[in-house]
């Protein structure tokens, strides 16, 4: 499949992510989405990230913050019924919360 296409399902997923959510109460903002390789060396120097084959690269992940009654959060526990509905939208969609490096903002779909 084109990258272009795979890039089409994931944002058309991210919008059923997005009304999901704020269907059980949570409203999200944007983070980051697309991410340049120069600013993806930077978060690999300081830790911010562990890897230089992000999926941000590819534009086929994004973060999010978490409001519940207008208080942000990222608990993994809080969350966990939002991640669980991304992975059930595409077999490539997977959840930075269920990640050993925790990382609950985060929502992307696998090359
Ligand atoms: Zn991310």
């Amino acid at each position: 499949m084109r990258l272009s296409r795979k890039q089409m399902i994931f944002s058309a997923n991210i919008a059923d992510l997005i009304h999901f959510a704020n269907s059980v109460g949570v409203g999200l903002t944007f983070g980051e989405a697309y991410r340049t390789m120069y600013q993806q060396k930077q978060y690999l120097a300081t830790g911010k990230s562990r890897t230089l084959n992000s999926n941000h690269l590819k534009r086929l992940a994004v973060d999010f913050n978490f409001f519940i009654k207008g208080k942000l959060t990222y608990n993994k526990k809080v969350l966990q019924s939002i991640g669980d509905y991304w992975e059930s939208l595409h077999p490539k969609n997977k959840w930075g919360g269920n990640w050993r490096f925790r990382d609950t903002p985060h929502f992307e779909m696998k090359e």
